[in-house]
């Protein structure tokens, strides 16, 4: 939509409506009592590219379609994506995805121990990172290709499909060799040669959502997979910053309901990076699954307190299970089983 100045001639208004045509949107002029706006149906991108902010007799031009294009519910006739990972279904009405472990695969002692843990507590995926991003450049950065090999032990041992980050385009055939989900962290939501090789490696993705991105920024994130002929993006809230430093991050929940309304792709949430401290875990995990989520990917350690990294937001393995209930009971009031 391009609103003119109250002061436009008839002239001005002509050769803005030209201008447009050179694009071939459909052009519809609505004259009002004080100014005269100008409706362009169709290609916002390339109306976009036309500079009519600089044209004489315009005063501002406002887009009206949505940014985000192949994420967006207006795309004709999507419905509900549902991304199937080995029969683990993320998304549509009925189920709930509980992908927990730690944040850090540390050994396989370790990792194989939560893995049985949360199992046999009805997770339907394990986590676990190989490759971390971390805020200093001297904390532990993960094992790497051994914490692969791991993760593939524990699949083998417990069939739980493995989620893990691709932190760099260099490991993506091993991380594509060995994840059944490919996670992008909320550092890289903006790195778009990243999401671009993400798209490519014929493997669902996990897309968390930027410190500090907006909801529509995210939505065009996963435009970016999208856009690689890769339909199965999970998105996922894990807290932004807001003025609040009392919790690790703020858990945004209004934005499930919003994404739900404005996507088709499904929608987990991660209360543990989050809040950054385990007593907040189960509640947020509570309202999230009452709030309308497709699921949850939580942190979980055996011993929390010698955990190499984010031990204070991860749940005890001993009280996975009675989590795993209690969550699972607040799903149900969505009509939504553990997956
Ligand atoms: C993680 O899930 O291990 C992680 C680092 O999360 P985020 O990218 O959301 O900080
Ligand atoms: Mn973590």
């Amino acid at each position: 939509m391009i609103v003119m100045t109250p002061e436009a001639s008839e002239a001005e208004v002509a050769a803005v409506r030209s201008r447009l045509e050179t694009v071939g949107v459909h052009v519809l002029v609505l004259p009002g009592e004080m100014t005269t706006a100008i409706g362009a149906i169709g290609d916002p991108i390339g109306v976009g590219e036309l500079g009519l902010e600089g044209m004489p007799g315009v005063d501002r031009v406002v887009p009206i379609s949505r940014p985000y294009k192949l994420a967006s519910s207006e795309l004709a006739h999507h419905e509900p994506t549902v991304v199937s990972v080995d029969g683990r279904r993320v998304g549509g009405d009925g189920t709930f995805a509980l992908i927990a472990g730690p944040c850090t695969v540390e050994s396989l002692e370790q990792t194989l121990a939560v893995a049985r843990t949360v199992a046999a507590a009805g997770a339907s995926m394990l986590r676990g990172g190989a490759f971390k991003p971390r805020t200093s450049p001297f904390a532990f950065k993960g094992l790497g290709i051994v914490a692969l090999r791991i993760l593939a032990e524990a699949r083998e041992q417990t069939g739980l499909p493995i989620v893990t980050e691709l932190l760099d385009a260099a490991h993506a055939d091993a991380i594509a060799e060995h994840a059944d989900v490919v996670q992008i962290g909320a550092r890289n939501m903006q790195n778009y040669a990243l999401l671009e090789v993400a798209g490519k490696l014929g493997k669902p993705v996990l897309l968390k959502r930027g410190l500090s991105s907006s909801l529509d920024e995210l939505l065009m994130a996963a435009d970016y997979v999208l856009k690689e002929g890769n339909p199965d993006v999970i998105l996922c809230e894990r807290g932004i910053r807001t003025f609040e430093t009392a919790t690790r991050f703020t858990l945004d929940l209004g934005a499930i309901p919003w994404l739900k309304i404005h996507t088709h792709l499904p929608v987990i949430v991660d209360p543990s990076h989050a809040s950054g401290d385990r007593r907040l875990v189960e509640p947020l995990s509570r309202a999230a699954a009452a709030a309308g989520a497709d699921g949850l990917i939580v942190e979980v350690h055996e011993d929390p307190e010698h955990a190499l990294c984010d031990g204070p937001q991860a749940l005890y393995a001993s009280d996975f299970a009675a989590f795993a209930e209690n969550v699972a009971a607040h799903a149900q009031l969505c009509g939504r089983l553990l997956a």
